[in-house]
């Protein structure tokens, strides 16, 4: 529901703090690559990465996060002030990005999960992809438990995906309304499912998953997360912060307290100990307001940590609280198409 005349309210709002304090925007990435299929929308393929810092080289004035919430609570921002931030820590991020941030001097912060670091699985939703979503066969009823429920699931002819089925579907994503077929379903529904468990639950009902599939545990290298030495690499030279994104990628506001100080702290621990240096910059889980509450920004604040970025759609100015950082999130648009976007959200 819309009340009249809010969105006017709003804008007069910022147009007031406009001219005070310039807005700035933090930009939010997940991965730099080229997929056949991408059911959350994550990817933005290099060629148009590379498109969007040019456009923010050329028209915009691109800071580190941590300087940025130093400027930002002095009030000095420069007009047009942008930080790129990525989530979750894939690999592409360290072989895709971080030539291309380098060529255009672009700084950035790669928050990185760090129970998947060199780890043997994909992140989870890309293994639902992966037994769900990609051609095979599956029984044509589906059985499992989640969280001590039984679910049942009916795949019927859809238990075989073909090849055709696969490319027919591809296109398909979450923000899609409607699902073509159960696999689309049943990829939804367990998303919905997965998404609240604490990560050991999660990997349970995975782990059941494979067995009832009987897909393989293989993980793709186009899907793969950050190893050991390759975080070492991303973080290395001057452009490249690494913050931290959780050990599990847990959905914060689900979890006790006990649960939610131990997912931040340890992954904190956990870099500072691989990457020898303090590890101050932090971002929540799926990020948007239902996904962590105030008790998680005391907590983070609590762990020693300088920032907190979210993920709902809005600019920066000198009043937004640095434990609460809104961010746009890039789609895979080419150069004119973002920069449609880069002006729609700085207009606000
Ligand atoms: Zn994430």
């Amino acid at each position: 529901m819309k009340i009249r005349g809010v969105g006017r309210l709003r804008r007069a709002a910022r147009w007031v703090r406009n001219k005070f304090t310039p807005d700035a925007l933090i930009l939010l990435y997940h991965r730099v690559s080229e997929l056949p299929s991408d059911p959350q929308l994550l990817s933005v393929r290099p060629q148009y990465f590379a498109e969007h810092l040019e456009v923010l080289q050329k028209t915009c004035h691109p800071m580190p996060l941590q300087q940025f919430v130093r400027v930002t609570r002095n009030g000095n921002l420069p007009r047009r002030t942008v930080v790129v931030t990525f989530d979750d820590g894939y690999a592409d991020n360290l072989h895709n990005a971080k030539s291309l941030l380098e060529y255009h001097e672009i700084p950035a912060t790669v928050f990185v999960t760090t129970g998947y670091v060199g780890h043997k699985r994909e992140l989870w939703w890309d293994e639902l992809d992966r037994l769900l979503l990609q051609p095979g066969t599956v029984p044509e009823t589906l059985h499992l438990s989640v969280n001590g429920r039984k679910y049942k699931w009916a795949l019927g002819k859809a238990s075989h995906y073909s090849k055709e089925d696969f490319e027919r579907h591809r296109g398909w994503n979450v923000l899609t309304k409607n699902d073509p077929s159960p696999r689309q379903e049943l990829y939804r529904s367990l998303c919905r499912l997965l998404q609240p468990l604490p990560g050991e639950e999660r990997s349970k009902v995975l782990d059941e998953l494979i067995t009832r599939t009987g897909v393989d545990t293989m993980v793709r290298s186009t899907h793969r997360t950050l190893s050991l030495n390759e975080l070492v690499e991303m973080a290395n030279g001057r452009l490249v912060e690494v913050g931290a994104h959780t050990v599990t990628h847990s959905l914060l506001s689900a979890l006790p307290t006990a649960v939610q100080r131990s997912e931040i702290q340890s992954s904190k621990v956990r870099l500072e100990e691989i990457l020898s240096r303090p590890v101050t910059s932090f971002s929540y889980p799926y990020g948007s307001w239902s996904d962590y509450t105030r008790q998680t920004v005391a907590i983070t604040r609590d762990a020693g940590f300088d920032c907190a970025c979210s993920n709902y759609a809005d600019t920066v100015w000198q009043g937004t609280d640095p434990f609460q950082l809104p961010r746009v999130v890039v789609r895979d648009w080419d150069g004119e198409t973002f920069t449609q976007w880069l002006e729609g959200w700085f207009r606000g």
